[in-house]
């Protein structure tokens, strides 16, 4: 249907391996909302042109110029910053013009369409070369046909108005899914910036797999350092846990119970699921997973593996206490 994507690889965080792959096809660009990420990619020789998530900070504007060939903008203060940069480095520097459609995170009120295109045209080293939004992630407001038929009215108006050659207009994230799925007539939308659905492939709104993509990219494996039969319910006078809550644990007499060397530091427990249904998470700290197995005890040394959700997986990634295998 005429859609680009920019595969976004902030939740891999900026792993050269895995944008290494996607440079091998027909992509528009690369996504990060690090710019540290984007660097460390382009000085690792993959290929771009990269693309800058998250509004730049006005304190970075000058390696926004140096590293990123595009980002996303709503504020003309940063807009104006990177222009001066993009002078000095005798740089044309092209940008997306966030707009809000409703879910309050990034993005200028459509109201102010008209002022902002007025002041970027009058930047020599600034070139408009699309609009776009950003639903879902704050407020889970959905990327419906009419949220997207609005986006494609606005991108109609400014051709119209101004003449200008808007080469992108960026609907959104993988959270596009199911629109792109229902949708007849894409309007003008003819980009999207997707990280979740290519990386783990669900589709983050009904939670299942998307057909034809593989939903087990990513495995995690932890060591088991304990394993002993012990109680289901703590004894003694339960206060606070390491994390300020009030545990509350239901008796099932003695259980399987067996320690793993990873914990909270390094990733999210609510998005990570044993593969082997037998065993299940009972809670972690910083530093320990704690997991019981119905109906065999684990070996110490043995291998616990996960699938992992999205939320985990960028945990994952940033941890420098996680090794990081690739297996083609
Ligand atoms: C993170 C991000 C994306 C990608 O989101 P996914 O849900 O992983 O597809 C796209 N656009 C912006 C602005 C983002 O911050």
């Amino acid at each position: 249907m005429g859609i680009q994507i920019t595969p976004v690889t902030k939740g891999v965080c900026g792993s050269v391996e895995i944008a290494k792959l996607f440079s091998k096809h027909e992509i528009h660009s690369i996504g990060d909302s690090h710019l540290q990420n984007i660097q460390r990619m382009k000085e690792a020789g993959v290929e771009g042109p990269f693309m800058l998530l998250r509004s730049p900070m006005l304190n970075e504007a000058e390696s926004v110029i140096i590293y990123a060939d595009i980002s996303l903008n709503s504020e003309m203060v940063v807009i104006k910053s990177l222009d001066q940069f993009a002078t000095r480095h005798g740089k044309i520097h092209d940008i997306v013009l966030m707009i809000e459609l409703g879910d309050l995170r990034e993005g200028i009120p459509s109201t102010h369409i008209d002022e902002y295109i007025k002041q970027i045209s009058l930047l020599n080293n600034i070139r408009l070369i699309g609009i776009g939004s950003n639903l879902i992630c704050l407020n889970g407001i959905k990327p419906t046909i009419e949220k997207m038929e609005l986006l494609s009215s606005f991108a109609k108006k400014i051709k119209e108005k101004y003449a200008t050659n808007l080469k992108i207009v960026s609907g959104g994230n993988s959270a596009n899914f199911q629109w792109a799925q229902e949708v007849e007539e894409v309007g003008l939308i003819n980009h999207l910036r997707i990280g979740e659905s290519i990386l783990l492939g669900t589709d983050p709104i009904s939670r299942m797999k998307i057909t034809g993509l593989m939903d087990d990219t990513f495995v995690l494996e932890a060591m088991v350092i304990e394993s002993k039969q012990k109680p289901s319910k703590p004894s003694g006078i339960i206060t606070f846990d390491a994390f300020g809550e009030v545990p509350s644990v239901k008796d099932e007499g003695e259980i399987n119970r067996s320690l793993l060397a990873i914990g909270q530091q390094d990733l999210d427990i609510k998005g990570c699921n044993p593969i082997d249904r037998k065993i299940k998470i009972l809670g972690a700290t910083s530093d320990h997973l704690v997991v019981k197995s119905v109906g065999k005890k684990l070996t110490v040394g043995e291998i616990v593996e996960f699938r992992i959700a999205y939320r985990a997986l960028l945990h994952l990634m940033i941890s420098p206490y996680v090794k990081k295998k690739y297996i083609s």
